[in-house]
């Protein structure tokens, strides 16, 4: 049966990923319908970084000066602290031209929706429920099925992307795979007042029973310590002066710094990555394709490289009127696969040696940081830093 086409592109979710790629795909003319099962966007901590590679994505879509407009500020340095010795290793974060930002992630999701409706070629359905695929027929898919406040309703477009997160209903109806690591650690998220002699800089606290990181923001830091997994309820009920006391030992810089506990989760580590990421009529782009470990920081900068790259194969076979995306859901596949894997393996690897705890570890670490500290050395390990900064 032939159905009119509703959009040229129906996008599940509006994360990151999904308003990025609405953002991108908007530069081509083309209609979008944007699918939010979320009321409202969230505000919870899940990682403020816009690293090199990104903000160059959102100054080549036009959009970097309004996340600079919404607060964002640059960060120029990584420092590595020892709980007791201070710091231990101080490295640049850029070299390019394009700005290390941090703005906190649901004032990036938001500042991503806003650049994507203010296009005026997105259509947002808002709270809206993807339900499940509507084939065109045996083999290709049309269009999907969402449920509103004023019911359930079908759409169709010649492509659907599950911009869905690590549950995706998309990934798991077009059947493909996922390989899961679940990590024996977590990340315990909150915010802490930011002490005035607090540099621009991301700052890393080794301690022997996990490390802390901290992001500067406006006039609070975000904190991420590392935590034993499952380790949920014993953190979230931890009382303010004991949990300051932990805190305080692993990172001293927190002395005296009220926290704020609003929004603060732990958060469940896994590493996954789709076996492949379409099938005829449907791709998966974000976390919906691959979670990583955040001690890389890669999981938002994955997103938004997916959906830059996803507009640029089918961008332009949709803005010429065609609908059959078959070769340019190939490139993507094959090319943004292999870029993705290395990433969340070399993101896996850090974090490996990230969260080894105890005092054996600790001071293996801290040496090696050490050793590292040298000019020298920090001009050899600049490659590595920018692998997870700058290549796209
Ligand atoms: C603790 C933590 C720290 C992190 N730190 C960093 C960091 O420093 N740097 C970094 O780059 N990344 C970091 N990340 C990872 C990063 O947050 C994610 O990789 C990124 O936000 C994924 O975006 P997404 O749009 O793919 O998925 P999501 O943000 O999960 O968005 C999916 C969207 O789809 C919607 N949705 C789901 N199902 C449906 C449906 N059926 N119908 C309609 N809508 C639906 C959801 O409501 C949601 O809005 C961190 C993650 C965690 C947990």
């Amino acid at each position: 049966m032939n159905h009119t086409q509703d959009a040229d592109v129906i996008i599940v979710g509006a994360g990151i990923a999904g308003s990025g790629l609405a953002c991108a795909l908007a530069r081509y003319n083309l209609r979008i319908l944007l699918l939010e099962k979320r009321r409202r966007l969230g505000s919870i901590h899940r990682g403020d970084s816009l690293v090199p590679k990104n903000t160059a994505l959102l100054a080549k879509w036009g959009i970097l000066e309004a996340f600079i407009q919404a607060g964002a500020e640059p960060i120029t340095h990584m420092e590595l602290h020892h709980h007791r010795h201070g710091r231990i290793y101080r490295a640049p974060l850029l070299a390019g031209s394009s700005p290390y930002l941090v703005l906190p992630h649901a004032k990036i999701e938001k500042t991503l929706l806003e650049q994507a409706l203010a296009t005026g070629k997105v259509n947002l359905v808002q709270p809206a429920k993807a339900l499940n695929l509507i084939h065109r027929d045996q083999l290709a898919i049309g269009g999907i099925r969402y449920q509103d406040e004023q019911g359930t309703h079908e759409v169709y477009a010649p492509i659907v992307v599950g911009a869905d997160g690590h549950k995706s209903i998309i990934r798991e109806q077009i059947g493909v795979e996922v390989d899961a690591y679940h990590y024996d650690h977590a990340y315990f998220g909150l915010e802490a007042q930011r002490p005035t002699h607090y540099e621009n800089a991301m700052r890393v606290q080794l301690h022997p029973e996990g490390g802390v990181l901290l992001m500067p923001r406006p006039d609070r830091v975000g904190v991420g310590m590392l935590v034993a997994a499952n380790s949920s309820n014993y953190w979230l009920k931890l009382p303010d002066a004991e949990l300051t006391q932990i805190l305080v030992s692993r990172a001293p810089i927190l002395e005296g710094m009220p926290l704020y506990r609003e929004g603060s989760h732990v958060y469940s580590l896994v590493r996954s990555h789709a076996k492949r990421y379409w099938l005829e009529g449907a791709v998966i782009i974000g976390d919906a394709a691959h979670t990583t470990n955040p001690t890389a920081g890669q999981g938002m900068a994955m997103a938004l490289s997916d959906a830059g790259a996803l507009a640029e194969q089918i961008g332009p076979v949709l803005a010429a009127g065609e609908t059959t995306l078959t070769n340019a859901l190939t490139q993507y596949g094959q090319q943004q696969w292999s870029v993705n894997q290395k990433l969340v393996r070399s993101s896996h690897r850090l974090a490996l040696v990230y969260a080894k705890r105890g005092p054996f570890w600790h001071r293996l670490k801290t040496t090696g940081i050490k050793l590292l500290a040298n000019p020298l050395a920090v001009s050899l390990t600049r490659p590595v830093i920018a692998s997870f900064l700058e290549s796209a």
